[in-house]
């Protein structure tokens, strides 16, 4: 699986907030047995973080999407070849006009041209 720093670095930012949730969950059970406590306070964590975990490895809002396709004839340079088209970012969203394809090397140009546009890919 190819890093995905947006991921990651919102995976760091939850690690952060489990700390607050965890200190007020102990202190909640400081008259608990410290045991009794820790598995609580992971619990509660646990219940909260499966889901924050599961947006952020699953939510197709924080990963571009990509259609590829065999033998297309590539938009800019008119090549029969292995096609890609980005789909959807975060601010970008092609998913309702008529697709265009491009070989690996012109997409490779348009996604240079559209990261200096400021769309995130
Ligand atoms: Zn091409």
């Amino acid at each position: 699986m190819k890093t995905n720093y947006k991921q990651y670095g919102l995976y760091l930012v939850r690690w952060q907030l489990s700390t607050p949730i965890l200190a007020v969950a102990l202190m909640v059970l400081a008259t608990t047995n410290k045991l009794v406590a820790t598995i609580a306070a992971n619990l509660v964590g646990g219940l909260i973080f499966f889901w924050v975990d599961k947006f952020i490895f699953t939510s197709p809002r924080l990963k571009a999407q990509w259609e590829i396709q065999d033998n297309i004839e590539c938009c800019d340079c008119g090549k029969i070849a292995r096609g890609y088209r980005l789909v959807k970012t975060a601010n970008y969203d092609k998913s309702k006009v008529t697709p265009k394809f491009r070989c690996e090397s012109c997409s490779q140009t348009k996604t240079q041209r559209l990261r200096e546009q400021g769309i995130k890919v």
